[in-house]
């Protein structure tokens, strides 16, 4: 039986940021996955995710996305690859949003100046857009296009010949936790579990506290593409109402502007990664872009679906839900990683560190905020 000290579950960004951080730090490390990275599966899966410095969803993670911007830089320094593309963010919605508003707080609270903007203001220095006059704008720095397809080979290729390239099934044992794939055995005195939407078929007790959903993402062939072109067009997020929110890209790749609805579709199941985005679940992105974002309107060209999993609201110490789980499994040897809701990946170098501590430093806890414990049946 092949042995290790820590075996990484779920090689997403999540689980690849752990078993680089743990082989980094000299731990005799595993991860296991039968997906290669540059698949359609798995919920890290596609070219390209948002970096925001400053988050709507909470203050608190402005600390984490300034500790893993400097690992994103890291990655790129020392790979020679482009790993993020520094592009502002604009964020709006309707008179009063919550969003727009919390982000601006966010960056205030940092002592930046206030990116608040009006929407006359913002229509003009971006010719796409086509925001509402009583509309909140506001344009922030520190974002960037976080290049996922590139983050993901790298760091399956950083781990070389330490990724077992299939599926694991898993046993807690009192001194460890044993892994069987369908070739082999493995013992590991600790195991990370980052698997994404598969984590509450893993742990049942989790179950009621994730939910997985499918969302819809489409690529629209621009009416202006010298108005959405890198460098002329920021990333967008668009606050239509309650449960409203599109976010769209520049069109980076030349494939049309990525957009999609924020948080929005069905419950599914963790292996639930079809059919392809339909022109049903698109046409209201068409019809937003129509409405708000003219010059990033046009036909569909390209579509794709990924799955969000959003924690359960805490009951203990209160959240409204959608936030992380990354913590110590009640007695026994297991890590539990869920950041797989709609703005995990920009986070990945600082909740992979928080892993490998986990499962390295008993003394360590990651903060309160994240920690199991915030749910009464776990407390
Ligand atoms: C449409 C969409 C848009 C998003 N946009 C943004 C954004 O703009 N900005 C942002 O920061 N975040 C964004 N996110 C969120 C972000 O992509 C996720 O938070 C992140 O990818 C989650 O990574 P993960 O490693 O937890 O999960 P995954 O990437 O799903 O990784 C889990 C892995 O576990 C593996 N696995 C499953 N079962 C087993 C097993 N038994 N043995 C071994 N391996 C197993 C799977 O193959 C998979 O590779 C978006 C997500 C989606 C779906």
């Amino acid at each position: 039986m092949r042995k290790c000290e820590v075996a990484v579950l779920g090689l997403g960004l999540m689980g690849g940021a752990a078993l680089g951080a743990l082989l980094e730090a000299g731990v005799d490390a595993l991860g296991f996955d039968p997906v290669a990275a540059g698949s359609d599966r798995g919920s890290s899966h596609g070219s390209c995710r948002i970096f925001r410095r400053f988050n709507f969803e909470n203050p608190n993670y402005t600390g984490l996305s300034d500790e893993a911007h400097a690992g994103w830089i890291r990655l790129q320094a020392e790979s020679g690859q482009t790993v993020l593309t520094e592009t502002p963010i604009l964020e709006a919605g309707r008179p009063g949003s919550a969003m727009v508003a919390s982000s601006r707080a966010a960056a205030i609270a940092t002592g930046r100046p206030d990116p608040m903007m009006t929407a006359a203001v913002a229509n003009k220095e971006f010719p796409a857009f086509n925001l509402p006059d009583d509309w909140d704008v506001v344009v922030q720095d520190g974002g960037a296009i976080l290049h996922t397809a590139t983050v993901m080979k790298l760091m399956r290729s950083c781990a070389a010949n330490r990724v077992i390239p299939e599926r694991a099934s898993f046993t807690p044992r009192h001194d460890g936790v044993s892994i069987r794939t369908a070739s082999e055995e493995f013992f590991a005195e600790r195991a990370i579990l980052a698997l994404g939407p598969w984590l509450g078929r893993a742990l049942p007790q989790l179950t009621p506290l994730l939910n997985v959903t499918r969302q819809a993402v489409g690529w629209f062939k621009p009416a202006r593409p010298e108005t959405v072109a890198l460098g002329r067009f920021p990333i967008f997020i668009l606050d239509r109402g309650p449960d409203n929110i599109v976010y769209g890209f520049p069109d980076f790749e030349r494939r049309g502007v990525k957009a999609a609805p924020h948080n929005h579709g069905p419950v599914v199941g963790p292996d639930d990664w079809g059919p392809p985005a339909t022109d049903a679940e698109l046409r209201p992105i068409g019809e937003a872009l129509a409405a708000l974002v003219p010059g990033a309107a046009g036909p569909i060209v390209d579509r794709d679906v990924c799955l969000y999993t959003n924690t359960a609201p805490a009951d203990i110490r209160l959240d409204a839900g959608d936030e992380f789980i990354i913590d110590r499994w009640p007695e026994s040897r297991l890590i539990v990683c869920s950041a797989c809701s709609g703005h995990g990946a920009k986070f990945a170098p600082a909740i992979g560190q928080r892993l490998a501590r986990l499962a390295t430093d008993p003394s360590y806890q990651a903060e309160p905020f994240f920690q199991l414990s915030r749910y009464s049946q776990f407390a």
